[in-house]
């Protein structure tokens, strides 16, 4: 498959600042400058969400009208929500969109996701962060700032602390270990 390296620096992203929008609805897109065939769709799809088991958002590659490659992420009311009022939230956004830019889930879709996330447990133990979750933090640093992506890292940590789950422990490790790479990640 030919993968065309598209300027970073050509995303876009539009998003809706409507209440009340029916379930199944796009709700936004990322697109870029250059590349008109590129679109990476938002839909507003709790069930969906909820069958991945995610929390907020969860992303697929799927084809688009004229047959051709798409990426979706599926996000919930609450999570839209989030994105219409605080701008620092949409760095989740860039953040997947770093994973398609990088070609994450073209890679990804070889190694099923229990695998995945005992992989991802594994390096948390150790004190480290899957490479490819770094170098998508660093993709949304640089597209919506430093400051957003650790305060978005840093809310998550708070609303996982009053979760009490199960993950709570590596999921908040991990979260920390992402802040301190932003720390010292200079961007060009
Ligand atoms: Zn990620």
């Amino acid at each position: 498959m030919l993968i065309m390296a598209r300027e970073e620096s050509k995303y876009y992203l539009c998003l809706s600042s409507e209440k009340n929008i029916p379930q199944g609805s796009i709700v936004g897109e990322f697109r870029h400058h250059e590349d008109k065939d590129f679109s990476f769709f938002i839909v507003l799809d709790d069930e969906t969400v909820k069958q991945a088991r995610h929390r907020e958002l969860c992303v697929t590659m799927a084809k688009n009208e004229s047959g051709k490659d798409c990426a979706v992420a599926y996000i919930n009311s609450a999570v839209l929500r989030k994105f219409q009022q605080r701008r620092f939230h949409l760095s989740a956004l860039w953040h997947e969109l770093g994973h398609i830019h990088n070609g994450d889930y073209e890679e990804g879709n070889a190694v099923p996701s229990n695998e995945i996330g005992k992989i991802r447990n594994q390096c948390i133990n150790e004190g480290k962060v899957m490479d490819k979750e770094l170098r998508a933090d660093e993709f949304a640093c640089r597209l919506a700032g430093k400051r957003n992506m650790i305060k978005l890292l840093e809310s998550l940590i708070q609303e996982r602390e009053q979760l009490n789950d199960k993950n709570q422990e590596l999921a908040i490790k991990e979260m920390r270990l992402r802040i301190a790479h932003l720390l010292a990640y200079k961007s060009k």
